[in-house]
């Protein structure tokens, strides 16, 4: 089990739906991004119509998925969810869309996945509220089209580079997501600890805060597992020095780094002297699959400032050698 893992595990599927923040004043964090919805939820509730089409992009875990079903609260709506891979002919989304009610959300994750012919489909419904879709096949097919409610359409994508122009130029509203300010973490941590039932300690709290990688999934995540061994080898109270002591056990260290971290680090050190090294030679080096290491870990040891991505590959950074030298 990865503590950095994007999925949910299947047992933790109902704790998960718990932690959910269901209102935008339980979302923690993500200011602008809140004061924005905030006004165009209000704006859409005044007209009686739905919101514009937006685009999320960011790490996994940040809350996007979280984000459109609050939006669905507040507008007092359905939330249908589905995802690019799952989408694999146009009529999987056609059945989708005329399911709709009027001013629904359609929140599809991974949008950068999806096939172009189910694309094209999205385009004229994204546009006109129109899904034109053929009938039959060889000299008896026609086209046929169906007007669609209003709907709001929540795409939600790793990088927004990586989505066609067309798909992205659809959308009216795009944000990026950050990684959350250790004070925010802190605040899931507690919110976590209060729905779990579970005493956390201000330190307790402050030490998981700081080894989430900026990650409210990853941060409740580690609160479990911490409960899990303060209930085991503590009082069941989640002390500072109970954190520690799980966390490190977990092998997440003081920077919130996992193995895999240590290791794309200790692997551009150990055999290209620190790099530049292309992120294809990692994959293989590690046998880990590549989208995951620069769509998972890379982030994060960019944004933390040990590794820097240059034309020529990625590098170490001083930094990064200060923190190994550190532990030893
Ligand atoms: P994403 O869709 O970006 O991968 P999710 O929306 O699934 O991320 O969020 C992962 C988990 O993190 C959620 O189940 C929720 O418990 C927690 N979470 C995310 N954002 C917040 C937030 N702003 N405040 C509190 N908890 C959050």
């Amino acid at each position: 089990e990865r503590v950095v893992a994007t999925e949910e595990y299947e047992n933790e599927i109902d704790v998960q739906k718990n932690l959910r923040p269901k209102r935008l004043r339980e979302y923690i964090g993500q200011e602008s991004l809140k004061e924005k919805m905030e006004i165009f939820i209000e704006a859409a509730k005044r007209r009686g119509s739905c919101i514009d089409h937006v685009l999320l992009y960011g790490p996994p875990g940040l809350g996007k998925t979280t984000l459109a079903g609050v939006i669905a609260n507040e507008m007092g709506v359905n939330l249908k969810i589905t995802s690019g891979p799952i989408l694999d002919k146009a009529g999987d989304l056609a059945a989708i869309l005329t399911s709709l009610e009027e001013n629904d959300i359609l929140f599809i994750d991974e949008i950068h996945r999806l096939n172009t012919s189910v694309e094209e489909i999205l385009y004229p419904a994204m546009e006109d509220g129109e899904l034109d879709i053929i009938i039959g096949k060889g000299p008896s097919a026609r086209s046929i089209r169906i007007e669609l409610p209003p709907f709001t359409l929540i795409g939600a994508t790793t990088r927004a580079g990586l989505l066609s122009s067309p798909l992205r130029d659809r959308f009216g509203v795009v944000h990026r997501m950050d990684y959350y300010k250790e004070d925010e973490l802190e605040d899931i941590v507690k919110r976590g600890g209060h729905i779990l039932g579970v005493e956390v300690e201000e330190s307790g709290a402050r030490e998981i805060a700081l080894r989430s990688r900026g990650t409210p999934r990853i941060a409740n995540r580690l609160l479990k597992r911490v409960r899990d061994y303060s209930e085991i080898k503590g009082n069941g109270i989640i002390s500072g020095e109970i954190a520690i002591r799980a966390l490190n056990i977990l092998g997440v260290d003081s920077s919130g780094l996992d193995d895999l971290d240590r290791d794309i680090l200790t692997s551009i050190i150990e055999n290209y002297g620190g790099g530049p090294v292309g992120v294809e030679t990692l994959s293989l080096m590690l046998g880990e699959d590549r989208r995951t290491i620069e769509e998972v870990y890379e982030p994060y040891l960019v944004k933390i400032g040990y590794i820097k991505r240059t034309s020529r590959g990625r590098m170490v950074t001083e930094k990064a050698y200060e923190h190994f030298k550190c532990k030893e």
